[in-house]
C-alpha cells in the first residue's frame, strides 16, 4: 500500500454477511464488493419465501441500488474465479464477460454455500431472480400434497409455513427422533408439537436416497425412496432440504480449505498464514454449525479488519454457542418466536416484529437505510 493511500478492501460475495461488512467498511476504506447477483437474495426464512413471496421480498430481496450505504463502494456484478493469496489479487469474471483483476490490502471472503435450490453461486440478473422465486412458489401453489425431506431449520420452516396456508397436505421426513439437529433438546421437542398442531404429518427416522448426481437443488415429482427401509413415498411435489452443504470456495487454493471445502480460519476469522484475509458466513469453518453468519461474525470481521488496517486498538474473537438458535418459522399471525441456545424461547408480538424488527432493526440498522424507489423496476418498493 502506497503511503497515505486509502487502504483497499475487496469483499467477495455480498449476501447476508458480505453486504453488512462492505457497507460498514465503506466509511473508512476504498471498498470493492463482488457478487454474482445484483441484489441481496437472503438465505433467511425460506418458508416465508415459498408461501408468501411478496411479503418475503420486502425484507429479504434487496436490489443493491436501493442500499444507500453501497453508494460509497464500488460493486462488481461478477464471479470471483481465482484468488492469488501471495500476489494479493482477485480475478473476476464480470457479468458482461470481461475479466478483471482487483488488488487488495485486505480481502474478506463471504461467498456462502449451496444447500438447496435457494442458495447457489450461479450468475443471475434481476429477471432471473424474480423468475426463480415465482417459478418455485407457483409449483408449490399447484401441489395438493407436498413432501419436505430434511428436518433442519429450513425443512421445518418450509413444512410449517406450507401447512399453515392450508392449501396442501404436508409431510415432513427427517432422520432421527426429532427435527432440528443441533438445536437444544427443549427446542426440538417444542417444534415437534408446533408442527403437529399446524397440521404437518411428521415422519421420523426416514433417510432419503438421493438419485445419483442429484443434490436436491430443485423440486421433484417422482417417488422418494429411503435407505431406512420404509415404502417409497410420492407427493405432487417434493422439496429437498437435506443440508448437503457445498461451500462456494472453488476459487481458493486447497491449502486454506478443510476436507469439505470450508475455509480454515483462526479465532479472529483470519486465514492461517494470511492475516489480511478473513472469511465469514456459511463458507467459514468456524464451528460445527458454520454459524458465524447469525452469530455476529460480521462484527468480528469489521473489528479485525479495522485493527489490521491501523484503525482499531484491539482485535475481537469469534465464539459460537453450543446449540443453534434463531427464528425458525419467521413472523406468524401470533408473532415471531426466537429459540435460544439455552432452550428457552421468547415471542416478539407480530406488530413489534414487523415494525421494530423488520423496518427499524433490519432495514435501518442492518441495511443502513433503503431507498423507497427500487433501483430495478421489477422489484416493488417497500410499503
Ligand atoms: C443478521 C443475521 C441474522 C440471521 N438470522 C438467522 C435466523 O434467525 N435463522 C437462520 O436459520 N439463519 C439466520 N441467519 C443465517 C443465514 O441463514 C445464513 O447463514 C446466511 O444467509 C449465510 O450468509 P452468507 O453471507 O455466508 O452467504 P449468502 O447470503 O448465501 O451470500 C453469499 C453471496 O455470495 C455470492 N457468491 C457466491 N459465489 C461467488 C463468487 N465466486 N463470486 C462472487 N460472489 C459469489 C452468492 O451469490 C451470494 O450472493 C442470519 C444471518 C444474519 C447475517
Amino acid at each position: 500500500m502506497a503511503e497515505g493511500a486509502t487502504p483497499k478492501v475487496v469483499v467477495a460475495g455480498l449476501g447476508d454477511t458480505g453486504l453488512l461488512v462492505a457497507t460498514r467498511l465503506g466509511r473508512d476504506f476504498d471498498v470493492v464488493g463482488v457478487s454474482t447477483r445484483p441484489a441481496l437474495v437472503s438465505g433467511q426464512e425460506l418458508g416465508g419465501r415459498l408461501t408468501d413471496p411478496a411479503r418475503w421480498r420486502r425484507t429479504y430481496l434487496v436490489p443493491y441500488a436501493r442500499v444507500r450505504k453501497l453508494d460509497r463502494i464500488r460493486t462488481i456484478h461478477g464471479r470471483v474465479t481465482t484468488v492469488d493469496l501471495d500476489a494479493r489479487t482477485v480475478s473476476v469474471e464480470r457479468s458482461d464477460g470481461a475479466e478483471v483483476t482487483e488488488s487488495y490490502d485486505v480481502l474478506v471472503l463471504a461467498t456462502g454455500a449451496t444447500n438447496g435450490f435457494w442458495r447457489h453461486d450461479r450468475m443471475e440478473s434481476m429477471a432471473d431472480i424474480d423468475h426463480g422465486i415465482e417459478a418455485i412458489a407457483s409449483q408449490l401453489r399447484a401441489a395438493s400434497s407436498v413432501a419436505v425431506v430434511g428436518g433442519g431449520a429450513t425443512g421445518v420452516s418450509v413444512a410449517d409455513n406450507l401447512a399453515r396456508t392450508g392449501r396442501s397436505e404436508v409431510h415432513l421426513f427427517h432422520s432421527g427422533d426429532y427435527p432440528l439437529p443441533g438445536y437444544h433438546p427443549k427446542v426440538r421437542a417444542w417444534i415437534t408439537e408446533v408442527l403437529r398442531a399446524d397440521g404437518v404429518s411428521i415422519h421420523p427416522d426416514h433417510r432419503a436416497l438421493l438419485p445419483a448426481g442429484f443434490t436436491g437443488d430443485k423440486l421433484t415429482t417422482g417417488p422418494v425412496t429411503w435407505s431406512t427401509g420404509q415404502e417409497p413415498f410420492t407427493a405432487d411435489c417434493t422439496v429437498w432440504a437435506v443440508g448437503h452443504i457445498r461451500p462456494h470456495t472453488d476459487y481458493l487454493p486447497d491449502n486454506v480449505l478443510d476436507d469439505d471445502g470450508f475455509v480454515l480460519v483462526d479465532e479472529f476469522l483470519a486465514l492461517e498464514g494470511y492475516p489480511d484475509v478473513f472469511a465469514v458466513g456459511d463458507l467459514a469453518a468456524t464451528d460445527p454449525h458454520h454459524s458465524s453468519a447469525r452469530n455476529w461474525g460480521w462484527q468480528v470481521v469489521l473489528t479485525n479488519v479495522r485493527f489490521r488496517l491501523g484503525r482499531g486498538r484491539r482485535r475481537r474473537r469469534f465464539r459460537a454457542p453450543h446449540y443453534r438458535w434463531g427464528s425458525i418459522l419467521g413472523i406468524q399471525a401470533k408473532g415471531m418466536v426466537v429459540a435460544q441456545p439455552t432452550g428457552r424461547r421468547f415471542r416478539i408480538p407480530r406488530r413489534t416484529a414487523e415494525s421494530l424488527l423488520m423496518r427499524v432493526f433490519v432495514t435501518r440498522y442492518l441495511y443502513g437505510g433503503l431507498r423507497d424507489e427500487a433501483g430495478d423496476k421489477s422489484v416493488p418498493s417497500r410499503p
